[in-house]
C-alpha cells in the first residue's frame, strides 16, 4: 500500500467519524426537544387553573357583595316604614337622612356587583375558550411527540449504519495506522488527518513544516504529526 493510499483509508476513516460526530449531535438533540414536547398543553393547562381559581375569588367577591346588598335594601324597607309613623319633623330628619345614606351605598353595591359581573362575564369566556382549545393542543403534542419519536429513530438507524461503515473501514486500514489514527483521535479533536499544502504547510494549522519532513512526507514511508497542531500529515494526491 502506498503512503497515498494509506492516507486515502485514513481520511475516508476521517470522514466517516465526522459524519458519526454529527449524528451523535442530532441525536442527542431530540432530548430537550422530548422533554418540551408538552409544553404547550401544560401551559394552557396552567393558565385554565389560574382562571379557575380567579373565577372561585370573584364569585366569592359576589356573594359577599349581594349578602351587603341584601342587608342594606332590608334596612332601606325598615326606614320607609318608619317614615310612614314618625311622629315630629327630627324623627322624620333623621330617618330620611339614615335612608338617603343607605341607598347611596346601596347604589355603591349595585355598580361594584355590575363591575364584578362583568369581570365574572370575561374569565367565563376565557376560561370556555381554553377549554375548548385544550383538547386539539393536546392532539397535537401527541402529533409533535409521535413525529420527534419517529425521527429520533430514523437518527438511531443512520447513526447504527454509520458505526458498521466506520467498523469495516476500520478493517481495511493497516494496524500500526489505525493506532497512531485513534491515538491523535483521542485528544477528542475531529480533525486527525490533514494533507500537506503544496507549499509545505500543515493543511489544518497551516504551520510551516520543516523541509526534511516535508520530504518524508512526500515521500511517503512514514505518517508523521504536525509539530504544531498534532494531525497527521498526508501527501496531497498525485503529488
Ligand atoms: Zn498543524
Amino acid at each position: 500500500m502506498t503512503a497515498e493510499e494509506r492516507a486515502e483509508k485514513l481520511r475516508d476513516l476521517q470522514a466517516l467519524d465526522q459524519q458519526l460526530q454529527a449524528a451523535e449531535a442530532r441525536l442527542r438533540g431530540f432530548e430537550p426537544a422530548l422533554a418540551e414536547v408538552e409544553e404547550p398543553a401544560r401551559s394552557v393547562e396552567r393558565e385554565i387553573q389560574t382562571l379557575r381559581d380567579r373565577l372561585k375569588d370573584l364569585k366569592v367577591e359576589e356573594r359577599r357583595l349581594e349578602r351587603s346588598a341584601d342587608e342594606k335594601r332590608a334596612r332601606a324597607r325598615l326606614l320607609q316604614e318608619r317614615l310612614k309613623t314618625v311622629r315630629n319633623l327630627r324623627e322624620e330628619a333623621a330617618a330620611q337622612a339614615e335612608l338617603d345614606l343607605v341607598r347611596k351605598a346601596l347604589d355603591g353595591y349595585e355598580q361594584e356587583a355590575l363591575m364584578l359581573l362583568e369581570q365574572i362575564r370575561k374569565v367565563e369566556e376565557r376560561l370556555s375558550e381554553l377549554e375548548g382549545a385544550l383538547e386539539s393542543v393536546w392532539k397535537e403534542v401527541e402529533a409533535n411527540r409521535a413525529r420527534l419519536l419517529d425521527e429520533r429513530r430514523a437518527a438511531e438507524e443512520e447513526l447504527a449504519v454509520l458505526a458498521s461503515k466506520r467498523e469495516n473501514q476500520a478493517l481495511r486500514i493497516a494496524p500500526q495506522d489505525l493506532k497512531l489514527y485513534e491515538r491523535v483521535r483521542a485528544g477528542g479533536r475531529s480533525v486527525v488527518v490533514a494533507t500537506l499544502t503544496p507549499d509545505g504547510a500543515c493543511g489544518q494549522c497551516y504551520n510551516m513544516v520543516p523541509l526534511q519532513i516535508q520530504n518524508e512526507i512526500r515521500a511517503g514511508k512514514v505518517l508523521i504529526s504536525c509539530e504544531a497542531c498534532g494531525v497527521l500529515l498526508a501527501p496531497a494526491k498525485g503529488v
